[in-house]
């Protein structure tokens, strides 16, 4: 990893570390506070090779010395990593941290420490920590992550400089999930379904999810050529498939995507449609379906899904919403 595709994601908080690294003014101690997915652990990681590497230059590191090489893979003796152990971060984790600290670096003066999901330590480890950034080491940087920012002690919130990692807008999110190796079509859907960085490329490399996405346009395909036979259809091959709970409710997400594809359509923003690789499909639809029809579909559609999480039977809830999608 380089910063350049974090710049991508996260150009303010990058821009940030990346100049101070620079001029060689970091701070002691950072807040990356931002919702999951959002890549504050690769920021984390990525700071912690600039500050440390060997030759580091423009605020970037090389990638290749002892130092990078040692991070990438997870084993710097002087850069320490500390997670939740069970619920909680607890106080004996901080004071193992603090005594680590208390030793020269094994081979320079500098140490990083990353605390993940901060806002779970104990009021005893975070008071013990609050202790050891009140008196910084030099050359030593601390960097805690956060989903909860408000959960943390002010007076930790206020002895570091908080950078705020935000989801990306939904066609940042459409390019890197394409430069992931992510086909267009695909990288559409998933940023459709989340803002989540994370869980979209997570999405993207389920192979059930590009099967329902099939399955979403079979049904459709059936209830536009042979209405009479989408119910065997739902039968024969849509509850066999979507057996869980939440996975009809994520096929009946996509349905739902799909309707309102065609409602762009009748809008003429074709540039909104998420099943673009169906664009031949959905215009022929769109023809024969007026707007306030795709609008009573859409609300059938949020109403089966309001069934289902009522615990309504689902085979009965779907075989309702196909006979309401086949009157239209
Ligand atoms: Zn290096």
């Amino acid at each position: 990893m380089s910063w350049a595709p974090l710049l991508e994601t996260q150009e303010r908080a990058v821009k940030t570390i990346k100049n101070s690294i620079k001029k060689d003014r970091l701070a002691h101690a950072y807040i990356f506070e931002g919702p999951r997915g959002t890549g504050k652990t690769a920021v984390a990681k990525e700071t912690a090779k600039a500050f440390m590497c060997q030759e580091q230059s423009e605020g970037e590191a090389c990638g290749h010395c002892r130092n990078c090489k040692r991070i990438e893979s997870g084993n710097h003796p002087d850069v320490h990593i500390i997670q939740p152990d069970g619920a909680s971060i607890k106080i004996d984790q901080i004071r193992a941290l603090q005594k680590e600290f208390a030793y020269q670096g094994m081979e320079s003066n500098k140490k990083v420490y990353i605390i993940e999901h901060a806002d779970r330590m104990t009021v005893q480890a975070a008071n013990s920590l609050l202790k050891f950034l009140e008196e910084p080491l030099s050359h030593s940087i601390a960097l805690l992550l956060t989903e909860q920012v408000h959960r943390l002690l002010e007076t930790i919130r206020s002895r570091a400089q908080l950078l705020s990692f935000s989801s990306l807008p939904n066609e940042k999110l459409e390019v890197y999930l394409q430069n992931e190796n992510i086909s267009p079509a695909l990288a559409k859907m998933a940023a459709a379904l989340t803002s989540n960085t994370a869980e979209a490329v997570e999405i993207c490399r389920e192979e059930w999810f590009a099967q329902a996405r099939d399955k979403v346009i079979q049904l459709t395909e059936e209830l536009r050529k042979r209405p009479d036979y989408a119910i065997v259809t739902l039968q024969e091959n849509w509850l066999s498939f979507f057996k869980e709970k939440e996975q009809l409710t994520a096929g009946l997400n996509l349905l739902l995507i799909w309707y309102r594809d065609l409602l762009s359509i009748h809008l003429s923003e074709t540039e909104r449609v998420v099943f673009i690789d169906q664009l031949q499909a959905l215009e022929q639809q769109a023809l024969h379906l007026s707007q306030r029809r795709i609008g009573g579909a859409m609300l059938a559609i949020l109403s089966a899904q309001k069934k289902l999480g009522s615990n309504m039977n689902p085979a009965m809830a779907m075989e309702q919403l196909v006979l309401q999608l086949q009157e239209g």
